[in-house]
């Protein structure tokens, strides 16, 4: 930042805005969610963008903003319709904060959305940056953000070296953020923030010679905006077994609904276990042990129906899955909410885990191009342009 010695000087500020605005005005994408200045507009485009590409978000905007227009009807709805609707975008805990935040802001507020930051930052689900982008946008209030865009833009514009994420890099970055902000018109000065890290100062290349502040920039002017900011170091990806079972009683397929603390935490999968055997062993007898163990049902496995792969976090997963007749048991009964035996066209209402999902497509549950299923997914469950399994 000392290598820029007209940073943040008025004139800087001055022609950064300037400049911004006007690239904004001719080059600003149009978006479902920009059409609009309505703060429960605003908020589910903000949730569904946190660490999700444009193009995958604008399908399940739309859906979703038809069937729960209004904050009311969001927080009168079944959690479970909530998740049928984020299904394949991941990350489900947004959607389930965002479900009790609406009804938190029925309860408390009459179902208008607060203008005050400090009752905004109390909803579950809405960070700093959230609550900035809301405010700013919906009611222009002179509210900062910082997101994986603009930290990047900032961290260029005033080439700062170290990790933005770390504790220190936030301050410096969150500072920039309230210092470039106009008096008026940041709502618009934000997303204008936003569109000009996402479409030209992009992670990898970043396009300087489209750059409408690239005068500006002390990345650019020291030849340094490739390393800014530093590379990750990502760990290399971990290789992990596990097995699926899908198990049929009388027409009917047995569902658990996925732990709270997990990946798919509220959706619905079958039975799913990490496989301890040693490689080349069969899986069946650990399968048949666990669900006797999980779920208390005697199972007898059968034929291995697919493989799938797919990856979460750091793992790449395998995926056996078999099929299996139910023996017996439990002795007492199944907990509904936990477990339940579906016929496999009921699958098709119910929210998914992604493989779960082309699980029940394989059994028949779901074919992708039912005229009745009001999500019109492509035939993996997930809309087209959705990214890859979570
Ligand atoms: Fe980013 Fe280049 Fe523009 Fe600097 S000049 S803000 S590095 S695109």
């Amino acid at each position: 930042m000392k290598d820029s010695p007209s940073f943040l000087a008025k004139q800087w500020l001055r022609a950064l805005r300037r400049r911004l605005l006007a690239w904004y005005a001719r080059h600003a994408r149009d978006l479902p969610w920009r059409r609009s200045r309505d703060p429960y507009l605003v908020w589910v485009s903000e949730i569904m963008l946190q660490q999700t590409q444009v193009a995958a978000v604008k399908p399940y905007f739309e859906r979703f903003t038809q069937r729960f227009p209004s904050i009311e009807s969001l927080a009168r709805a079944d959690e479970q319709e909530v998740l049928r609707l984020w299904e394949g975008l991941g990350y489900y805990r947004r959607a389930r904060q965002m479900h009790q935040a609406a009804q938190t802001l029925v309860r408390r507020h009459g179902a208008r959305f607060p203008r005050d930051i400090e009752s905004v930052l109390r909803l579950p689900g809405v960070g700093r940056y959230t609550a900035g982008a809301i405010l700013s946008i919906a009611f222009d209030e002179r509210l900062p953000i910082l997101e994986a865009n603009t930290q990047r833009l900032f961290s260029r514009l005033v080439a700062y070296p170290g990790d933005p994420g770390s504790a220190a890099g936030q301050r410096a970055l969150w500072a920039v953020a309230e210092a470039v902000l106009p008096r008026r018109g940041a709502g618009r000065f934000n997303q204008a923030l936003m569109e000009l890290g996402s479409e030209v100062c992009s992670g990898r290349a970043p396009d300087c010679q489209r750059c409408p502040v690239a005068p500006l920039c002390a990345a650019r002017a020291q030849g340094i905006q490739g390393r800014i900011p530093p590379p990750k170091v990502k760990p290399p990806p971990e290789p992990r077994h596990e097995a699926a079972v899908i198990v049929r009683r009388r027409g009917r397929v047995l569902l658990v609904r996925c732990a709270e603390q997990g990946r798919w935490a509220g959706l619905w999968d079958f039975p799913r276990f990490l496989v301890e055997t040693q490689d080349h062993a069969p899986v069946e007898p650990q399968l048949r042990d666990l669900v006797r163990r999980e779920l208390g049902v005697a199972i007898a496995p059968g034929k291995h129906l697919a493989t799938l792969k797919h990856a979460v976090t750091r793992f790449r997963i395998t995926l056996d899955c078999y099929q299996a007749e139910y023996v017996s048991g439990p002795n007492g009964k199944l907990d509904p909410q936990r477990v339940r035996w579906l016929q496999p066209s009921e699958l098709e209402a119910y929210p998914l885990s992604t493989t779960g999902r082309k699980l029940s497509r394989l059994i028949g549950g779901c074919t992708g191009a039912r005229a009745s299923c009001p999500l019109r997914c492509g035939q993996d469950g997930r809309a087209p342009g959705s990214r890859k399994a979570v």
